[in-house]
């Protein structure tokens, strides 16, 4: 039987997400702006999901636009909050181990449109020091994003601290959180994190690829990326995928009550995989254990590259990462940034839970990895 632990690329979309995306597609089907019954009826879909996603955010359904996924809401949210706030205001401060999705285009304005960034290095946990990230922020910076939960290490960050000081200080800059790798695992409530803008995806959640969501809070002023027909409320044009946002609300109904059950299962079952690791002299763990989502390891094994191991896994039908999935192979900026050296970094795997993932699970893994060490060591 598979052992799937590559929950933080991608996770199994679970029956209730799958059942509502099939509803949608053979029984609900209208355009939810049509004016008849069946646009009513996926209207109402929509209103269902959004009601949902809210509800784990702790905000008003008003405030959720629905997208393609995570990488178009930070790609609205950065370059949006440029455009309506970066006209005179010409500084934006950014943690360095952003995803792509944020560290490419802040990348951009920086390049193209003339703004200066500065990036927050974190300590060797992973961790942002929040004083490093206020003292750079100045009545000059229109845009301060700091990601939830790193895609790699797992460390947490420190956002609600950053942006509670931001936005006391400078209320008029635009606090946005990429909180892909927390949400639905770590409780979030909007108003508490002092974020302007929070983006979510559903396909770490269980629901499916190719749909995500943010929240913007009320008087904040994002451009849109996309013109055409006005929907979410202008925000973002193109009809609403009512299959795909219908799942990704079921998926986030069924996660919600059990929640903090799941995370303190998922604590234990890292706690088992270190104390494993940790009797396996070849392996060095890369992520912290304070402060650290535990659906989220990070280990090397000293001597044998990534992708040696990754494929000696999956021989055995043990999906893992190298780093992480996003950078297919590349070498990770976050493991530099932390400074694990590229020796160490070379032969990162990134292992990622799920709400499902169990201590058989991480037996067979260890007791592969062990079998794989020693005839790749053979080889070398
Ligand atoms: N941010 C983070 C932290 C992620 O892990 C990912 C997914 N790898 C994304 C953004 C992009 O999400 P999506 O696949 O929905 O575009």
């Amino acid at each position: 039987m598979a052992v799937y632990l590559d929950n933080a690329a991608t996770t199994l979309p679970c029956e209730p997400a799958v059942s509502a995306v099939f509803d949608c597609m053979v029984e609900d089907y209208g355009n939810p702006s049509s004016l008849h019954k069946l646009g009513v009826i996926a209207e109402q879909r929509l209103t269902e999901a959004r009601k949902s996603i809210a509800a784990a955010l702790v905000c008003d359904p008003q405030c959720i636009t629905f997208t393609s996924g995570a990488t178009e809401c930070n790609n609205t949210a950065i370059i949006g909050a440029a455009r309506n706030y970066g006209k005179r205001k010409k500084k934006i401060v950014v943690s360095a181990i952003e995803h792509p999705s944020v560290a490419e285009p802040i990348k951009y304005l920086e390049e193209k449109e003339g703004f200066e960034v500065v990036r927050i290095k974190p300590s060797r946990n992973g961790e942002i020091a929040a004083e490093d990230f206020i003292d750079a922020v100045d009545e000059n910076t229109c845009l301060v994003s700091c990601m939830m939960v790193n895609n790699e290490t797992g460390a947490i960050q420190p956002v609600r601290r950053i942006f509670s000081h931001v936005k006391r200080n400078f209320p008029d800059c635009i606090t946005h959180c990429d909180a892909v790798q927390g949400f639905m695992k770590l409780p979030i409530k909007s108003a508490e994190l002092f974020a302007d803008v929070i983006v979510v995806s559903g396909h770490k959640v269980y629901a499916v690829k190719g749909v995500g969501a943010m929240y913007i809070r009320k008087g904040i002023r994002i451009a849109p990326l996309l013109m055409g027909g006005g929907q979410e409320k202008g925000m973002r044009s193109g009809t609403e995928s009512v299959p795909l946002i219908a799942g990704f609300g079921a998926a986030v109904r069924s996660l919600m009550p059990n929640m903090n059950v799941a995370y303190s299962n998922a604590e234990q079952i890292r706690a088992y995989l270190l104390k494993k690791l940790s009797k396996l002299e070849y392996i060095t763990v890369n992520s912290a254990t304070e402060n650290s989502s535990p659906y989220i390891i990070n280990f090397s094994v000293r001597g044998i590259r990534s992708e040696i191991m990754l494929h000696y896994l999956e021989s055995k039908e043990i999906y893992v990462s190298s780093g992480s999935a996003c950078s297919k192979g590349a070498h990770s900026s976050v493991l530099s940034a932390i400074g694990v050296p590229d020796k160490l970094a070379d032969s990162a795997i990134r292992v990622s839970l799920s709400r499902a993932t169990t201590m058989g699970e991480i037996d067979l893994l260890v007791n592969v990895l062990q079998e794989g060490y020693q005839s790749l060591a053979k080889t070398k």
